[in-house]
């Protein structure tokens, strides 16, 4: 029996490990958990606790169609296969986060990155800046696999769907002022850092070292404002969707997010 069971658990692994998968991640109380129960699930991988990631096996729900699939039809069973994916639902614990950025550094099948933040949250200046720092490290994280790759053409660009979650709710920024939002948060985040590691630097050399600054400096090198768009050139596109997962279907739907999900899907 013990065998059977390693060799079963085993074989399930390995299909799991090939699907494409999809990193859940973004401050706890954004709706995660919420948006990963809602999917049609085929198999959940792993209990559940709030220290450890969740995979879930899932299906994109039709109408919406794989990128992959374009040409194949229905009933095809590789149309079938391609609708499956893995949700890897990541702690929001600020402790925990190193699991998310584990991944980001073996992403061999992840496809791409869902942030979800809460929009009403994103109002006010505490949790706007918690879900700033956080998207400017998993963005960092993308640009340093991207700048640190060996081969010629660099990985492939993982892109990032921006989440904007319970729009339900009348405080809810729109997703064009979420955007806008934190972008300028992030701009805050990157030049509060960059002082902070030329103080480092001042301290450590006597003022001439730039300590790596180049690295550790999101998106393009000039002062200005952080834009989005700027991690095109990483190969990364960020897009801001706006859903609500919960609150029904009057106010919206998570339509917007399975359509990202199936164009990279
Ligand atoms: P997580 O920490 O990111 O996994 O967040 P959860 O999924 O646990 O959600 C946190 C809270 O937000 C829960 O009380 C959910 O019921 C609530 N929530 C999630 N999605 C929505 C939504 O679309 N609208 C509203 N109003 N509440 C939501």
């Amino acid at each position: 029996l013990p065998v059977l069971l390693h060799s079963f658990l085993y074989r399930t692994a390995a299909a799991s490990a090939s699907l494409p998968t999809f990193l859940l991640v973004g401050p706890s109380g954004s709706g995660k958990t919420a948006f990963a129960t809602l999917t049609e699930r085929t198999s959940i991988a792993q209990t559940h606790t709030s220290t450890q990631p969740l995979t879930i096996e899932a299906l994109l729900p039709s109408p919406h169609v794989p990128a992959s699939s374009h040409y194949r039809s229905p009933g095809d069973p590789a149309y079938e296969r391609s609708r499956r994916f893995l949700l890897l639902d990541t702690p929001g614990h600020g402790k925990l986060r190193h699991y998310a950025t584990a991944s980001l550094s073996d992403p061999k099948s992840i496809r791409g990155i869902i942030f979800v933040v809460d929009a009403a949250a994103l109002a006010e200046e505490p949790g706007l800046n918690e879900a700033a720092s956080y998207l400017h490290d998993v963005l960092l994280s993308l640009q340093k696999r991207y700048t640190s790759a060996t081969s010629s053409k660099g990985p492939t660009g993982i892109p990032v769907l921006v989440a904007a979650n319970k729009m339900d709710l009348f405080t809810a920024l729109p997703a064009n002022l979420v955007k806008h939002q934190l972008e300028k948060a992030i701009t805050e985040v990157r030049t509060s850092r960059a002082k902070a590691l030329r103080d480092a630097g001042a301290a450590l050399s006597g003022g001439e070292d730039e300590v790596d600054e180049e690295r550790e400096w999101l998106g393009e090198g000039g002062e200005g404002h952080f834009e989005f768009s700027q991690m095109q050139e990483i190969g990364t596109s960020v897009s801001v969707v706006g859903a609500n997962v919960l609150g029904g279907k009057e106010t919206g739907s998570v339509d917007g997010w399975w359509e990202w999900i199936g164009e990279n899907l």
